[in-house]
């Protein structure tokens, strides 16, 4: 794909959503911090549902290290990995309390230190939180890379790579937002919607759909 085509993507992701967020709901960067670290193998609405009821008991890491490993359980077991995920949060309540005077650390080597905070945990926070320029490749926006030509790429980090190189910095804040949203609703993994989709005459796949 040609670096016009790009722009000329990027540019109709950003007229039809000119301020994209997560739709994880979270109202501090622990709140999402928590939030991101529950996601993983699990929906934004299944998470949201369970911090729905934990945050407002507990949103602080003194908070949720008081609640316990099995106490945090309680309000996180519809969610699947209940078990690691929280004896890893517990973890990384302790680490922020000792460590990081209860804040979140606005550094990548410090984020990914904590337990169940890996590369596209750091990503998120880094760019969501705090407004870096990262961008976290999920299984959604690896998917769309590759499909559509943009960015592609054997594994996450050579699509994430990828698209560091190819995406202007006008665009890096907000592109992992548009990509998830593209893949989840619109270029979905089992058969893409390419007849509803916003950038069907620019996106290189060979196999597109009516839908
Ligand atoms: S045209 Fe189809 S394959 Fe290309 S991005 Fe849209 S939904 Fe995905």
């Amino acid at each position: 794909m040609n670096k016009q085509t790009r722009i000329e993507i990027l540019t109709r992701l950003r007229d039809n959503n000119p301020q994209p967020t997560t739709e994880l709901t979270y109202n501090s960067p622990f709140e999402l911090l928590i939030a991101v670290i529950l996601s993983a193998q699990a929906t934004d609405k299944g998470v949201n549902k369970a911090t729905e009821r934990l945050f407002p008991i507990a949103n602080t890491p003194e908070a949720i290290l008081a609640l316990g490993v099995e106490g945090l359980k309680e309000y996180i077991k519809t969610i699947g990995l209940y078990n690691a995920k929280a004896e890893n949060i517990i973890k990384t309540c302790r680490d922020l309390i000792e460590k990081h005077q209860s804040q979140v650390p606005e550094d990548r080597a410090a984020l990914e230190a904590l337990a169940g905070v890996g590369r596209k945990t750091a990503n998120v926070v880094l760019n969501t939180a705090f407004g870096h320029p990262t961008i976290a490749v999920d299984t959604h926006i690896f998917r769309v890379s590759n499909r559509t030509g943009f960015a592609p790429g054997k594994d996450v980090v050579k699509v994430e790579e990828k698209l560091n190189k190819v995406v202007p910095n006008e665009f890096k804040v907000d592109v992992h937002h548009w990509l998830i949203l593209l893949g989840r609703y619109t270029c979905i993994a089992r058969k893409p919607r390419c007849g509803s989709c916003i950038i069907e005459d620019l996106c290189e796949y060979k196999d597109k759909t009516d839908l």
